[in-house]
């Protein structure tokens, strides 16, 4: 059985490529006008392959204002929580995944 996991899909050639086109369009960070670097899924997308592909959640963001979003925000892609809701949210995504991508 193979769980593709979010570094899974963030390696994908066609990420990699589509991530430089946005780039190229909007190369200015949507929150400090600096150049920028990443894109970000905001919301953020849920693991399944619609969410993550939808352009419309796609910000170009510097990897400062990326990383400050990703830390108050996602926490590290789930809600912050105790361990026990953590843990619950990975098996559950990692479930829904199998087959996703
Ligand atoms: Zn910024």
């Amino acid at each position: 059985m193979t769980i593709l996991t979010r570094t899974n899909a963030y390696g994908q050639r066609a990420w990699r490529k589509a991530r430089l086109t946005h780039l190229a369009h909007s190369p200015q960070c949507t929150d400090c006008g600096a150049p920028a670097t990443e894109v970000d899924h905001d919301p953020p997308h849920d693991g399944t392959r619609a969410t993550f592909w939808n352009t419309d959640t796609w910000f170009s963001r510097c990897k400062s204002c990326h990383s400050k979003q990703t830390t108050t925000r996602d926490g590290f892609g789930f809600r912050r929580g105790n361990k026990a809701q953590t843990r619950v949210a990975v098996v559950r995504v990692a479930s829904t995944r199998v087959g996703a991508w």
